[in-house]
């Protein structure tokens, strides 16, 4: 298959936040245990407003302060001049995502937040950027730098890019990982050159297994 476009993470790969998930985590459940939105779903209705403007807060500030990732505002433009699709595919609220993207004035054919279908690591916020992009998931690389990317974009039947770093160095369910953006923009373009060996393999999922260990 044809790569005709490439999903990004948000955090981590298009822009850097700090957004600290500990504090969050204690501030809304007095510990830091589990993931903030699947136990914010198992909340009554009193707490999970509380806690819902909480995150908001935080994810604000972050927000705020965002920057660009090394190397991706040259590549989207890349990017564009090859006709690639560009997507982002993010666990963030849609008001947060708006706001880094405006403020840094960074676009996408296509943004799918928390609000428009289930979060990573399901495989649905995948199928629905393909479905706004008119690209097949098996025609897209999905890059991101935590499990959560990789296994969305396997159950989803993309091809999965691990963006290495220095928490995360490997994953059983990147199909390949690169160190950098400068270096996928060089596996691409040998890949759509025709060469072989590039390691952008259809993604394998029958592998995928349930559950993350950390996050
Ligand atoms: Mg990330």
């Amino acid at each position: 298959m044809p790569i005709r476009g490439v999903l990004f993470d948000m955090d981590g790969v298009v822009v850097h936040q700090r957004l600290d998930f500990s504090a969050i985590k204690r501030e809304i459940f007095g510990d830091t245990q589990g993931f903030i939105l699947e136990r914010m779903d198992g909340l009554p209705e009193p707490e999970r407003r509380r806690a819902e403007a909480i995150l908001e807060r935080h994810e604000t500030a972050a927000a705020r302060t965002a920057v660009p990732m090394d190397g991706i505002v040259p590549f989207l433009a890349w990017m564009e001049t090859r006709h690639l699709r560009r997507g982002l595919v993010t666990r963030n609220s849609r008001k947060s995502v708006d706001l880094v993207l405006t403020r840094l004035g960074l676009q996408f054919d296509a943004v799918v937040t928390r609000e428009d279908a289930p979060p990573k690591p399901a495989p649905e916020p995948v199928w629905l950027a393909c479905r706004r992009m008119n690209v097949a998931p098996a025609e897209v690389l999905f890059v991101g730098d935590y499990e959560f990317d990789m296994l969305s974009g396997r159950r989803a039947g993309a091809r999965t890019v691990l963006l290495r770093s220095a928490t995360m160095k490997e994953s059983a369910h990147a199909d390949c990982s690169v160190g950098s953006l400068a270096e996928l923009r060089e596996r691409m373009e040998a890949e759509m050159a025709g060469a072989g060996g590039t390691g952008f393999v259809a993604g394998r999922s029958d592998s995928v297994s349930s559950g993350s260990s950390r996050g």
